[in-house]
This record gives C-alpha cells, structure tokens and sequence, in this order.
C-alpha cells in the first residue's frame, strides 16, 4: 500500500487509476478541503482495514471511511469550530 495525501486545501475531484480514496473521522462538508481543521483524505492502493464504503458525499467521489458519517453544513462546521468552509473549495485530481 503507498499511502498519497490529497493536497493540502484541495478536494479532489477524481482518483487515478489502481486508487482508492479514504478521509478521516472529523466532521466535514460536503466540499471540505483536505486539511482544514484537522480533515484529512488520502489514496492508496487498496482499501485499508476497516475501511467501509462511506456514502457521505463528501467530494461526490467514492470513498471509503472508518464508520458511518454524513457532510455537516458550513453553517454546523462554523458554529462547532469557528471555521468557515467555502462552498466554492478549489478541485483537484487526488
Ligand atoms: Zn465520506
């Protein structure tokens, strides 16, 4: 397994072939760009254990989580954190 962050601030918007996408377990948006406030997603070339198929809709990509969640709004992630995420978060390929 070669473990590939996604760009720091960036949502990726594919994943290359032979990849599979994952992200962590902190509350995020439905466009929370990958190290904002702890978020954190990543490629690699297999899924990792316990890994399940995540139907958040986070970056609108198939991916893979460690439990069940769901994209929270700006507004929740702003009211929890005091940070704004911009619906209007730059894409880019993982
Ligand atoms: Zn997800």
């Amino acid at each position: 397994m070669t473990t590939r962050y996604v760009e720091a601030f960036r949502i990726p918007q594919s994943v290359g072939a032979g990849r599979v996408l994952m992200h962590n377990h902190i509350r995020h948006t439905i466009n929370h760009p990958n190290g904002i406030n702890g978020f954190r997603a990543w490629t690699d070339s297999k899924r990792p254990p316990g890994f399940q198929s995540c139907r958040c809709g986070w970056s609108g990509l198939p991916h893979y989580a460690r439990g069940a969640f769901k994209c929270d709004t700006p507004a929740k992630i702003k009211q929890l954190t005091g940070v704004y995420i911009p619906r209007d978060a730059k894409r880019k390929a993982a």
